[in-house]
């Protein structure tokens, strides 16, 4: 087999609001497991040196020292909900050590909330030490990111339609409630899937377990991790009920992927 050409670095699995929850004291909020421990959901990809992240969670700052990232080359973003885009202003050391911009991708709707979001970003007019340096790239169509074809999935977050991402032989769906026919045509042959799997009751906005599961199955991945998850999975547990080949994502997990 040839070498493994990515890394992906899951640095955050949790669902919205994290786990532990704020308040909470179930039996998944006060495990010593530490996989239980979930902040907000993104992962880092690595390949050639390079690292790509998908979305810059609140936690982002958290996430970025415990995974010890000395580099980020470019981001990601699937939507801008809270949970997948306040840690944004937290890419300047990078703007600093690199000394450079970092490309930012996003669809057209995406990139409007995050410049609503964080007007000061791209208002000023010269390079300022205090404010993230950026260079906005719309998502139009399949794009390259430092010789990785990226083909962004459209899927729908209730009512909204956003963006999972494939890349290689992986792809990384998060928030979805429904992944269009079309899109699942997008999603043959892979090495890895990474699914929102919220929790195991139906949620008008977010896939459950069986959902995934199904897509799973259906799209006849090799291996599945889920994400996006909330305390109503504790982790120990909830893989004991799934196939081998499905498991739970944690924060800290490491997957080697083929490119292709
Ligand atoms: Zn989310
Ligand atoms: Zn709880
Ligand atoms: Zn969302």
């Amino acid at each position: 087999m040839p070498a493994p050409a990515l890394k992906i670095t899951v640095l955050g699995s949790g669902t919205s609001v994290g786990v532990p929850t704020i308040g909470c004291h179930c039996a998944v909020c006060t495990s010593a497991d530490p996989r239980d421990s979930r902040l907000r959901p993104s992962v880092l990809i690595g390949y050639e040196g390079r690292n790509v992240l998908i979305d810059t969670t609140p936690d982002f700052r958290t996430q970025a020292l415990r995974a010890r990232i000395e580099r980020l080359d470019a981001v990601l973003f699937t939507h801008a909900h809270a949970d997948h885009l306040m840690g944004l202003d937290d890419v300047r050391p990078f703007n600093f050590r690199q000394k450079d911009r970092i490309p930012i991708y996003a669809s057209a709707h995406t990139m409007e909330a995050v410049r609503r979001c964080f007007p000061y970003i791209f208002d000023c007019q010269e390079r300022k030490t205090n404010v993230p340096q950026l260079e906005p790239r719309l998502i139009d169509g399949p794009f390259e990111v430092f010789g990785l074809k990226f083909v962004p999935v459209p899927i729908l977050h209730g009512k909204q339609t956003i963006h999972g991402f494939r890349f290689g032989a992986a792809a990384y769906l998060t928030d979805h409630s429904e992944i269009p026919e079309r899109s699942m045509e997008l999603l043959r042959s892979l090495d890895v899937i990474f699914l929102d799997a919220l929790r195991y009751k139906p949620h008008p906005t977010h896939s459950t377990v069986e959902r995934s599961v199904k897509t799973a199955e259906t799209l006849g991945a090799r291996r599945a991790f889920f994400t996006h998850i909330c305390h109503d999975l504790g982790h120990e547990r909830a893989e004991s009920l799934l196939p081998p080949h499905i498991r739970l994502a944690y924060d800290g997990l490491e997957v080697e992927v083929g490119a292709s």
